[in-house]
């Protein structure tokens, strides 16, 4: 579904991604380690053309990402990102905040957007939030809502940054537990968190960046129990 060949990127004199090769199968659950400043939040904004490359190729369902024009503003619609800060419109209701790309970049009708943000929040466990604002939640309702709101475009696949490293302890698991639920259901999802339970229970692999580059890219199992790479056996004994 997403694949990245050769995919190199730099800021000015510095290499952040090298030599990325990664695949993303339909359906599968990709999970992100490695340090500060490995660059895996570079290679998720890579993957929907936040950031350029400087060479390599990455293609989403066998067609090259677009540079710009329209075709960038569907694709940037069929990869649905959630970030750390949650980035939702405090002025707005949290119905109107999952509804307003519906209505705007998918062109639905009002009434039509806010059924679907309805059957999402549900989804989230929200129903009862709908008519407040974004203010008015705790962290972990918040970041559902960011989830429901990147849903209603229907991606394909949906790109999770660290999207519990900004929550109290107690909100993290209503977050990963939204993800775990996703996964279940065959969203195809690429995951950068710290949150080491979720990538044994959830991820199909595990992806460890060091330096820019992809050091290992195993199942989850092998990963944490054998890792291969003295930069990995560094990072899990520092963070388990
Ligand atoms: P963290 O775990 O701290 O979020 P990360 O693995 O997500 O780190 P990136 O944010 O991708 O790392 O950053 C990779 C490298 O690129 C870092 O050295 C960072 O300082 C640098 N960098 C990131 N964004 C920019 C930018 N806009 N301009 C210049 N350098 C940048
Ligand atoms: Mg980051």
């Amino acid at each position: 579904l997403i694949e990245l060949r050769d995919v190199n990127k730099y800021y000015g004199k510095l290499h952040v991604l090298r030599d990325i090769d990664l695949t993303v199968g339909r359906g599968e659950v990709v999970v992100v380690i490695g340090p500060s400043g490995s660059g895996k939040s570079t290679l998720c904004r890579t993957i929907n053309r936040l950031e350029s490359i400087e060479s390599g190729t990455i293609t989403l369902s066998g067609r090259p990402l677009p540079a710009e024009g329209k075709a960038l503003a569907q694709l940037r619609a069929e990869v649905g990102m959630v970030f750390q800060s949650f980035n939702l419109f405090a002025h707005k209701t949290v119905l109107a905040n999952v509804s307003l790309a519906q209505i705007k970049v998918r062109g639905r009708k009002k009434e039509q957007a806010n059924e679907r943000s309805r059957d999402l929040l549900d989804r989230v466990g929200l129903a009862a939030q709908a008519d407040k604002y974004p203010a008015q939640l705790s962290g972990g309702q918040q970041q559902r809502v960011a989830i429901a709101r990147a849903l209603a475009m229907d991606p394909t696949v949906l790109l999770f940054d660290e999207p519990t490293s900004a929550l109290d302890p107690e909100m993290i698991n209503e977050v990963l537990e939204v993800m775990r639920q996703l996964a279940q259901e065959g969203m195809t999802m690429v995951v950068v968190t710290h949150e080491m339970g979720f990538a044994r229970s959830a991820a199909n692999r595990v992806v460890f960046m060091a330096d820019g580059a992809i050091v290992e890219d195993r199942a989850p199992e092998e990963f944490f129990n054998a890792p291969k790479s003295d930069r990995a056996k560094d990072f899990l004994s520092k963070i388990l």
